[in-house]
């Protein structure tokens, strides 16, 4: 299996290529084509199996097969990551997968700035990687336009929870679009995580690494 074979742009293909990924791990393999079908998927999986390029790459193809261009503030599709390492890690990764290909990838997390988060999100984005309080600080006082997010990720959902962001996790979605595609990705699946996948994915497609 290449990435080539999966049916990814040959920009993405090329940038994956160029830092030295020769071939999709298994949760790429099993993610990329039901992520790109339009499914929603239930995936568990570590960090280290490829779990971003899993999400990360069928999302970028999705935009840039799309064409639209993001308005002033808004968010195309939007990424929830529990701590702002990850928020920046997942940014960065997307940032190198992305090269070339005109898409704007933002990222916004507590503890830093909130004006140089503001200047990135005015033109609009892409994708914004967000940890879930500070996404609502912007949300709230319109920095950020949610309503036509129509993809959702949520990584480490696990680890969000035991967070204590359920609450903010759902303030979240009830601002995102109705006609969303939603993409779990956990590494255990306690009971709190198995009702919030529920309550949110429509008849996903399980994937186990
Ligand atoms: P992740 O699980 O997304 O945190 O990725 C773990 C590490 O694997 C990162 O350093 C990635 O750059 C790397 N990686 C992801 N996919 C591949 C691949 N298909 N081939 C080689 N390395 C990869």
């Amino acid at each position: 299996m290449s990435f080539h074979s999966l049916g990814l742009n040959s920009q993405l293909v090329n940038n994956v290529q160029a830092l030295g990924f020769e071939q999709p791990t298994s949760v790429q393999v099993q993610a990329i084509p039901e992520v790109m079908a339009g499914h929603d998927v239930l995936a568990g999986a570590q960090t280290g199996t490829g779990k971003t390029a899993a999400f990360g790459l069928p999302l970028l193809d999705k935009l840039m097969a799309s064409g639209d261009r993001p308005a002033e503030k808004q968010a195309r599709s939007l990424i929830l990551t529990p701590t702002r390492e990850l928020a920046q890690q997942v940014f960065d990764s997307l940032t190198s997968y992305s090269k070339d290909t005109g898409l704007k990838v933002a990222v916004a997390y507590g503890g830093t700035s909130i004006k140089m988060q503001v200047q990135a999100l005015a033109g609009g984005v892409d994708i914004l990687v967000a940890t879930p309080g500070r996404l609502l600080d912007h949300a709230y006082v319109g920095t950020v336009d949610l309503s036509l997010v129509n993809t959702l990720v949520l990584d480490e959902a696990d680890r969000m929870l035991d967070m204590g962001f359920i609450d903010d996790i759902k303030r979240i979605m009830k601002r995102l679009g109705r006609e969303r595609q939603t993409l779990f990705f956990s590494a255990t699946f306690g009971k709190a995580v198995k009702k919030l996948a529920y309550d949110i994915l429509t008849d996903p497609k399980l994937i186990e690494v």
